[in-house]
């Protein structure tokens, strides 16, 4: 079992979807993650409270998995 924990939402603070590991990737193809969206600027996921538009950046995960991580530029501070 690997370790998770809850990534909140930049945007309003609150659950946006359950990580995997410390780095705050998520498996884009686990059933329990967010439904991932793509559009012209990129790969995002829509936050269930807020509506905003939470910019994702994929990643290859450990076993080469596909996954996912909040794109740094929304949790560099401002
Ligand atoms: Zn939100």
């Amino acid at each position: 079992m690997l370790p998770t924990h809850d990534v909140d939402c930049p945007y309003c603070g609150k659950f946006l979807y359950t990580a995997l590991s410390l780095e705050n990737v998520v498996d884009a193809d686990a059933p329990t993650s967010p439904r991932l969206e793509t559009d012209e600027r990129g790969n995002f996921v829509r936050c269930a409270h807020c509506q905003e538009r939470v910019p994702m950046k994929p990643v290859v995960t450990i076993g080469g998995r596909r996954g996912f991580r909040l794109a740094e530029e929304i949790i560099r501070p401002r």
